[in-house]
């Protein structure tokens, strides 16, 4: 159970007096009654002190009944359940807000990958270039369809894939590249572009994390040959499960959507052919009640997205103020970042040495919920399994499936550090406070800063 946390009118309240009630029965004389409560204030909720912060975090999802329950009534009341308009309606909005020709709805984000990289034919004996700090779909896309993932370490500034060493890993096998825009934050898909036109490379987007943002006014999702989103609960759309995927290709847009229902016939798919089944496929059909939910969360998105963006801009701001604490950088092009998480690099040098762990746990206890975030995917055990796998080992040479070795060429130092020392988190709910929750979260950052010798 967490524990109960004062919305700022009670904080205030309790404070005013409660605690002045307290320091009364004291009988401290008046002078003293303030430095009492300073005191009380200055000290580290981890060591007794009152939390700085007091609000009601924004839950998550929203659901407004009266805004939100007409259409999803009549869908369940319809009986039409399986994939039909409000689907199709859903996928026509999407892709006309990214400024895409198709959209597909799937199953969830994970599937949109795997179907991307399949129907554009990434697969054994490929490589993908991917960033290893993001979530696990992203790179279990490219084992699940054969191909072996190459880690291109990060920019520790920007959190995304470096332009700057994407070249050193190209080999006459790699295929495609896959960039994540991760947190919200675009990665530098103008370079990114740039590299794999000269390469000749598929580009596929995992913007799973990153609806609506935008670099130089072009939505990202939309640079590539593909671009994928989920709409999983957490995340800045939700529907419990869901994803999509956008091109402007129109054939291997046809192709996903034939894959999506097993391999029937759709557009340019199985034309003219005889009756039946016209490739293989399986099924990641949404639900028309998914698609209702997702249709009430649209109409919100603009307006989150936007309060988002300038919470985020201002808590940058605050915190870059605060020693030690190094928000991520946008590169010069982003006009817009979705924040689905709000990274920052933390610098226990600056805190007197003050481990992360500990820093974590004392912003927790003045009431900012926070996390470390993702581990290190390049090491994790799925990757030597896969290598192990009977299935890779009658497709790829033993040379190719020497571990130690591509467990060397994929070391990713600056994502290391960023994984084990320094990142740290806030979620997307959190950017959906006010401007005063904004100063009350530096406020505590600033404190623990201010207090750090005493919390070690
Ligand atoms: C959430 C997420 C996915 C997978 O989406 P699901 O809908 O959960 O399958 C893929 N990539 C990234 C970066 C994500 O955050």
């Amino acid at each position: 159970m967490e524990k109960k946390r004062y919305t700022r009118r009670e904080f205030l309240k309790k404070n005013s007096i409660a605690g002045l009630g307290a320091a009364a029965a004291l009988a401290l004389p008046s002078g003293k009654v303030f430095s009492y409560l300073s005191k009380r204030h200055n000290t580290p909720a981890l060591l007794g002190g009152e939390p700085v912060i007091s609000p009601d975090w924004p839950s998550w999802p929203i659901w407004k009944p009266q805004q939100d329950e007409e259409r999803l009534l009549d869908v369940i009341r319809s009986g039409v359940w399986s994939r039909d308009e409000v689907v199709t309606e859903f996928e026509q909005k999407w892709a006309e807000l990214m400024g895409t020709k198709r959209c597909l709805t799937v199953v969830n984000g994970t599937n949109a990958l795997n179907t991307s990289l399949a129907q554009l034919d990434i697969g054994w004996g490929d490589e993908v270039l991917v960033t290893p700090y993001t979530f696990i779909a992203s790179v279990s896309c490219i084992v699940f369809n054969g191909a072996i993932p190459v880690f291109v370490d990060i920019d520790p500034d920007t959190f995304q894939m470096d332009p700057d060493q994407i070249e050193d890993k190209i080999t006459a096998n790699t295929k495609a590249i896959l960039p994540v825009h991760i947190a919200g934050l675009p990665s530098d898909m103008v370079r990114i572009m740039d590299i794999a036109r000269k390469h000749d490379l598929l580009v596929v987007e995992d913007a799973c994390q990153a609806w609506m943002a935008e670099i130089n006014g072009q939505k990202v999702s939309t640079f590539g040959d593909a671009g994928c989103f989920s709409f999983q609960n957490s995340k800045n759309l939700p529907m419990g499960e869901g994803g999509a995927i956008v091109s402007d290709n129109e054939e291997f847009m046809d192709r996903c959507r034939s894959y999506h229902n097993y391999g029937n016939p759709y557009g340019s798919v199985g034309e003219g052919a005889r009756p039946g089944t016209y490739m293989v496929g399986t099924k990641l059909r949404l639900t028309e009640y998914q698609a209702a939910i997702g249709l009430a969360q649209l109409k919100r998105l603009e307006e989150q997205t936007r309060t988002r963006s300038e919470n985020a801009r201002y808590l940058r701001d605050q915190l870059e103020d605060i020693p030690g604490i190094t928000p991520a950088r946008l590169y010069p092009s982003v006009t817009r970042a979705a924040y689905h998480l709000f990274p920052f690099r933390y610098h226990k040098e600056e805190f007197q040495g003050l481990p992360r762990s500990r820093f974590l746990k004392a912003l927790r206890a003045e009431g900012v919920p926070c996390s470390s975030g993702y581990n290190e995917l390049n090491k994790m055990p799925f990757l030597e399994n896969a290598f192990n796998s009977s299935k890779f080992r009658k497709i790829y040479s033993e040379d190719r499936l020497d571990y130690e070795e591509y467990a060397a060429e994929n070391q990713c130092p600056s994502n290391e550090k960023i994984c084990n020392e320094e990142a740290v988190w806030f979620t997307q709910n959190i950017l959906l406070g006010s401007r005063n929750d904004m100063d009350l979260i530096a406020g505590a950052i600033d404190k623990i800063h201010k207090n750090a010798e005493s919390l070690k």
